[in-house]
């Protein structure tokens, strides 16, 4: 059986301040249980179309002005960020922002609230992702801005896991940190999703790294997809290869 359609983006076009062209019409598309990358250089709108799904534009004072977006074959136009979230789309923003005084733990349990869970819930939760982050776990009672930046990204992503989300929007989740450990983040991405079926929308620079762990990808210029296929066929395609080293 096919497997059924999670996201479905058409043509979107976004503008900021009524002027700026965040995206030119992209179009992608996420099927439950994928691991998608949308890939480019710096600009090139991969924050912008995250941004677009999750319905967090409206706080960049930008908005979709064509095309438009279903989530679990229900149009989201106008649909508010929390709203979409308890749906069940969290977004990881790129840069992490967690809360730098707040202990790792105090960080996590934030993010559970969204779904008013009760007291037992919340300490399963947060049992369940002590087990995809141990580090977590060791550094639970250490204020967030003091542990690594490794950890703050694993922080970044545990918490939003506490929403008990269907789809991931993950925003350069490799952003600054050592290959080593963004080889680890990755493959705690594949096994949340091989595991517990969690799909993920990655955007990402680091276009060598994503390839290798995502199902299909698509390459943003300009606004604008470039190109598409199943991740291991981008990653043999010859033509591209300028592009995974001018876009690093
Ligand atoms: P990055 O990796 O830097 O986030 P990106 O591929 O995610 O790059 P976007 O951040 O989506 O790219 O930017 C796409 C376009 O939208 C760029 O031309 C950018 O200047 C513009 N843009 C992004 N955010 C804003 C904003 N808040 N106000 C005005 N223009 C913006």
């Amino acid at each position: 059986t096919a497997p059924s359609r999670l996201l479905a983006v058409h043509d979107i076009e976004v503008i900021y301040d009524g002027a700026i062209l965040g995206v030119a019409g992209v179009s992608l598309h996420v099927d439950q249980g994928g691991i998608v990358a949308l890939l480019g250089a710096n600009g090139a709108g991969k924050s912008t179309t995250l941004k677009a799904i999750s319905g967090l534009v409206q706080a960049d004072r930008a908005q979709i002005s064509r095309g438009h977006i279903q989530f679990l074959g229900e149009d989201t136009a106008g649909i508010a960020p929390n709203v979409l979230a308890r749906r069940g789309i969290v977004h990881v923003l790129e840069g992490r922002h967690v809360f730098a005084h707040l202990t790792v733990e105090e960080n996590l349990r934030s993010g559970g609230f969204l779904r008013r869970p009760s007291r037992q819930t919340l300490e399963q939760e947060l049992e369940r992702i002590y087990a995809w982050f141990p580090r977590l776990k060791v550094k639970r009672r250490t204020a967030a801005g003091l542990t690594s930046g490794g950890e703050q990204q694993m922080l970044a992503i545990g918490r939003a896991l506490m929403t008990q989300p269907t789809l991931v929007l993950l925003d350069e989740p490799s952003m600054g940190l050592a290959p080593i450990i963004v080889e680890e983040i990755f493959d705690i991405v594949a096994e949340l999703n091989h595991k517990e079926g969690m799909s993920f929308l990655v955007a990402e620079q680091n276009i060598n790294v994503a390839l290798r762990h995502a199902h299909y990808a698509y390459i943003l210029e300009n606004g604008h997809v470039v190109s598409e296929g199943a991740a291991q066929d981008l990653a043999a395609r010859e033509d591209l290869q300028h592009f995974y080293l001018g876009g690093q």
